[in-house]
């Protein structure tokens, strides 16, 4: 994003110096400091502490506790060199309390060693631990000092992120002579003060200050557990920061026109008579507020979250009739070849006996028939066209492209949504754009991530569905599973065993899945056992997939390549393994391949003991629910923001203080704040998104 230059008094001028004009900063360092997003003055100041330390007082050595970072003040009493092992060196010291602490260091220099000579006299900072006669510290950091002592820190010290090749001694010395250039409250603040005030919140300046040297008394756990009022008022700027980027580039999406698609909605309707079921209420009504948006003469942007199996694709289908009807075209894009072509199985079974031309486009489409693929694309005799990532690529040309719907969009990066829309642009025209997910995201961070979006909630399944039972298992009883499979799939049920690790790896996760195949197969003589995984040709996956869905398959082994979106009815078991380390959002996806159908499924979990505490909290809320949006809730105050989204959405993973899980509870007054902002003055707010995102989005960059 460019950083438009603005004069801003008093802030910008002394926040926009470069880093260079601080003493000490040369090209290396000022080099090593960008790599990191550190370019600006402001940047420094908002660089803030990880932690702190106390050297504000002295602890007897009597009354140290183990595990409780403390100072200490004594005198040399013995110094031991060993070299039995390693080098190693121990120096005990005592104070008056008649307590003997041992300091231990495994790395050191002769000169160093020299310093602690018998009735010298150290001052120390570390964490004690119990040693074989009594407490020690390894590797703290230490000064002599005179025998009177020194004077004592005022301040609690800061520990900042570590920036590597610049010394934590430098990096603070860096911060601190950018702090001393902090220009006057007034000049700083960008929050009006009467916002301010209505909620008690410090200035910047004094929230800076307080962060980066919290005076002796300050509530130092407050302050590591992100909840003073000093780190909550930066959090707070910083998240209306981001909400404000977010609705500016909505309102300049609203500025463009688009394809004003307000037909009689007769072959919307002709597919819906042709349904062999009635739309759900959620359905209906989700369909109806996309009728509405895609009738206005501004494009549409509209999340529609679903659980699994929910019915988004039917949705999606009666949207694309409408930009059929009104003779123009629609595209939809799926993160695998496998989703896009299930996709494409379905338009095709839904749409073709209405007369509406369906063309599929995916990476392996090439040669002859792909030019006829981007002829009909570009002629527009192509009405309806389904695939992948293919469809964004440059030779991809639509005639009249009216609206462009992603699925499973969290699986696409920001920027590859926006390829496909600008397909459509011409003139100031762009396409409507509908955005498909079956990763719930809770409302409060939907609120944060999604504030350029509108949201829809299809949170209703269709009938007949029974929910999975969820059993938890430890991995010791998987003979048992075996039989169990065995049994299923004598009643004619089929049954997924899903293989994963916590290695990334495609190699090594195919080959787990292959021995479990083999494994499975010896086991079970007279099930018809197939085998999927990320390793595999697409065509040799695709057909394996296609026999499991015919039925021709009893038992599929696969990896989570079957994650999203795969609809296989009469599946009605599922085995997971090693599940205490897949998240939760995650399980949940697969679990939603199972209890399609009308027979009651069921799902196990197979872990490894012993379980950690997150793991076990985990699987016990897999057992307790089958409502994504109650999963996607947990799954954010279990594993925070960043895991649930994904890092590809940027803007969120880039926060500096914020952290939605925490500071949850601020969105609903940040969006009312923004509304505020907005109505009252643009222009600071452009400021506000200017401080914070600016930077964020050459951190992301960098
Ligand atoms: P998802 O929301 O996970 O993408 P799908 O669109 O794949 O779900 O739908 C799951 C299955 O439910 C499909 O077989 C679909 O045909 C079926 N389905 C969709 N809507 C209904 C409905 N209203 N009644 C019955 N079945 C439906
Ligand atoms: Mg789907």
């Amino acid at each position: 994003m460019a950083r438009v230059a603005r004069p801003i008094p008093g802030f910008a001028a002394a926040g926009d110096a470069l880093l260079s004009s601080l003493a000490g900063v040369g090209p290396r360092v000022a080099e090593k400091l960008a790599t990191r997003g550190l370019l600006t003055l402001q940047d420094l100041w908002l660089h803030l502490p990880r932690q702190y330390e106390d050297r504000t007082s002295l602890t007897a050595i009597r009354d140290l506790r183990a595990g409780v970072a403390a100072q200490v003040e004594g005198v040399v009493e013995a110094v031991e060199r060993g070299f039995r092992y390693r080098p190693s060196l121990r120096v005990a010291i005592g104070d008056e309390s008649h307590g003997t602490l041992v300091l231990r260091f495994f790395h050191f220099r002769a000169q160093q060693a020299a310093q602690f000579s018998p009735g010298a006299r150290v001052r120390c900072y570390g964490m004690p631990r119990a040693g074989g006669k009594g407490m020690e510290m390894v590797h703290p950091s230490y000064r002599v000092v005179g025998d009177a002592g020194d004077a004592l820190g005022e301040q609690l010290d800061p520990v900042y992120p570590a920036i590597e090749g610049i010394g934590p001694a430098s990096l603070r010395k860096l911060i601190g002579q950018a702090l001393e250039k902090l220009p006057e409250a007034e000049a700083l603040e960008l929050l009006p003060a009467s916002m301010r005030d209505a909620l008690a919140l410090p200035s910047l300046r004094d929230a800076l200050l307080t962060m980066h040297r919290p005076p002796r008394d300050a509530d130092i756990a407050a302050l590591l557990a992100g909840t003073h009022p000093a780190q909550q008022r930066l959090a707070l700027e910083e998240l209306l920061a981001h909400h404000l980027s977010l609705r500016r580039q909505r309102i300049a999406l609203q500025r463009h026109r688009a394809p004003v698609l307000a037909g009689k909605g007769k072959l919307a309707q002709r597919l819906q008579d042709a349904l062999p079921f009635a739309l759900t209420g959620a359905q209906s009504r989700v369909y109806a507020q996309v009728r509405h948006d895609l009738a206005q003469p501004h494009p549409m942007l509209r999340l529609v979250q679903g659980d699994v199996g929910s019915g988004k694709t039917v949705v999606a289908a009666l949207a694309a009739m409408l930009a059929v009807e009104g003779g123009r075209q629609a595209a939809l894009m799926a993160p695998t070849e496998l989703l896009a072509e299930q996709h494409l199985v379905n338009l095709r079974a839904w749409l073709e006996p209405l007369g509406v031309r369906v063309a599929w486009l995916a990476g392996k489409v090439t040669g002859r028939a792909r030019t006829q693929v981007l002829a009909a694309v570009a002629s527009g005799e192509a009405q309806v066209v389904v695939g992948t990532h293919a469809l964004m690529q440059e030779s991809v040309a639509f005639d009249d492209l009216a609206l462009a719907i992603v699925d499973e969009q969290h699986r696409f990066g920001v920027h590859q949504r926006l390829a496909l829309r600008d397909k459509g642009a011409g003139g100031d025209s762009v396409p409507h754009q509908l955005v498909m997910t079956a990763t719930p995201i809770p409302r409060t961070l939907a609120m944060a991530a999604y504030a350029d979006l509108d949201v829809s909630a299809i949170d209703e399944l269709p009938p007949g569905r029974t929910p999975v039972q969820t059993v938890a298992l430890s991995a010791d009883r998987r003979p048992e599973l075996v039989e169990r499979i065995r049994a299923a799939c004598a009643e004619g049920r089929q049954a997924y065993w899903v293989c994963t690790l916590i290695d990334d790896s495609d190699e090594v996760i195919a080959q787990a899945a292959q021995t479990t195949f083999e494994s499975l197969s010896a086991a079970l003589p007279h099930v018809r056992v197939g085998l999927v995984h990320g390793r595999m040709k697409a065509a040799e996956k695709q057909a394996t997939m296609r026999a499991f869905k015919d039925g021709d398959l009893d038992l599929l082994v696969a990896t989570t390549v079957i994650e999203v979106g795969v609809d296989v009815p009469n599946a009605s078991l599922m085995v997971v393994e090693n599940a205490e380390r897949l998240g939760l959002s995650q399980l949940h996806q697969l679990r939603g391949r199972v209890g399609r159908g009308s027979a009651v499924s069921s799902c196990v979990l197979l872990y490894q003991s012993p379980l950690s505490q997150m793991a076990k909290q985990r699987l016990e809320t897999m057992r307790e629910t089958n409502d994504g949006f109650v999963i996607a809730e947990k799954d954010l105050q279990l594993r925070g923001p960043g895991e649930l989204l994904g890092t590809r959405q940027t803007g969120l993973a880039a926060f500096r203080v914020a952290d939605l899980a925490r500071d949850a509870a601020l969105l609903p007054r940040v969006r009312t704040l923004a509304d505020q902002l907005l109505a009252d003055d643009p222009a600071l707010a452009d400021r506000i998104i200017d401080r914070w995102v600016g930077g964020a989005a050459r951190y992301a960059s960098a």
